[in-house]
């Protein structure tokens, strides 16, 4: 007798199409699950390929996904040891490596994990050359370096999560300070992500209302009201959360899942991402920090020219110089 499903179906064509938003994710610890989880619950691809080198959490992750797939867009899960599984990615997402121990900061991370990103980049490139990468392994700056070194991919396709959850908590705590919703709190955090942020307090506002010009000493050591606590719990936050927690993860995978759907959407949003910063901003030496980008099919499309302050300015080029300097570092 015909199988069941010879019998409900009459093949009219024989291939699996393949996706046109197909992500990979490579790591899949707290932060890569993170990720893959506000990337299908938000619609915003319909194939998710997961890559790590731990067999059975592989297995299991991708069971315990697959198993409430009714209740997404049944998007196609994968999850392999194996690159080849990641083939005709539109998007990379590593978050591959080692994470901050307690008190440990991003930077200590870097030769652990260079070495892990010498395994990880060339095997994505190779089996989707026209991909856009996405670093969220931290020191996140001086790892989109590496990656971008590594794969020979243009500059304006390998990105870095950078200060767009910087921004994101910014935006929350002047949320908690105001009492209004945090997506009206307009406020950037640009340069390394990590301990040399830069907050552009000049152009912190509320519907255009800059707090600057209600009281110019906003974000310096001389404000009464110390808006400046504010970078400071930012720059702790992580620290805090690992802390208490073990690692961080929510935020990370909302954000990280914001600028997968700004690429695949093609939207032209901008975020606060890791880009190679040429010139901008008086910086000379090639590096990764993030600035305002518009994100669209093609990466970075344009880095939006912020006019920043004297002192802003100063900030930045410093946290420039921090990252050239343990990029000299580097063993390749
Ligand atoms: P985790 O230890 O939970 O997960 C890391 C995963 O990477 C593990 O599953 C491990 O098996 C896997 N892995 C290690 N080597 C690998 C390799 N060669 N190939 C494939 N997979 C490999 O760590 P986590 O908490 O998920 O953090 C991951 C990274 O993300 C850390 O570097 C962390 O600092 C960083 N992070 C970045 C941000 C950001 O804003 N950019 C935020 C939070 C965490």
């Amino acid at each position: 007798m015909a199988s069941i499903k010879e019998q409900l179906f009459s093949e009219v064509a024989e291939s699996e199409p393949s996706s046109v938003n197909k992500v990979t994710v490579v790591g899949i610890g707290q932060v890569g699950m993170a990720c893959a989880f506000s990337i299908l619950t938000q619609n915003v691809s319909s194939e998710l390929a997961l890559i790590d080198v731990a067999v059975d959490k592989l297995q299991g992750e991708l069971m315990d996904l697959q198993h409430g797939s009714a209740f997404i867009k049944n998007a196609k899960i994968h999850a392999d040891t194996d690159f080849s599984v990641s083939a005709g990615s539109r998007l990379c997402i590593i978050t591959a490596g080692a994470r901050q121990r307690p008190g440990e900061s991003r930077l200590d991370l870097v030769q652990r994990n260079t070495d892990i990103f010498k395994g990880i980049i060339p095997k994505l490139v190779e089996y989707s050359p026209n991909t856009i990468l996405l670093v969220v392994s931290n020191p996140v700056d001086i790892l989109t370096y590496v990656a971008w070194k590594l794969s020979g991919l243009p500059k304006n396709r390998v990105i870095g999560s950078g200060t767009n959850l910087d921004s994101s908590r910014l935006r929350f705590l002047m949320s908690q300070r105001l009492n209004i919703a945090p997506t009206s709190c307009h406020g950037w955090i640009i340069g390394e992500h990590g301990d040399s942020s830069v907050p552009v307090w000049s152009g912190v506002n509320v519907a255009g209302v800059r707090l600057r010009e209600l009281n110019p000493q906003v974000g310096t050591a001389a404000d009464p009201e110390k808006w400046n606590e504010l970078h400071t719990e930012v720059v702790n936050s992580a620290y805090e959360v690992i802390k208490l927690k073990g690692y961080t993860s929510w935020a990370i995978g909302l954000s990280v899942a914001a600028l997968t759907s700004s690429i695949l959407r093609n939207t032209n949003n901008v975020h606060a991402v890791s880009t190679l910063v040429n010139g901008e901003h008086g910086i000379k030496e090639p590096v990764y920090l993030s600035l305002p980008c518009v994100l669209n099919a093609n990466g970075v499309s344009h880095i939006v020219k912020q006019i920043l302050t004297e002192a802003e300015t100063e900030q930045l080029q410093k946290s420039a110089a921090l990252m050239h300097q343990v990029q000299q570092g580097l063993k390749w």
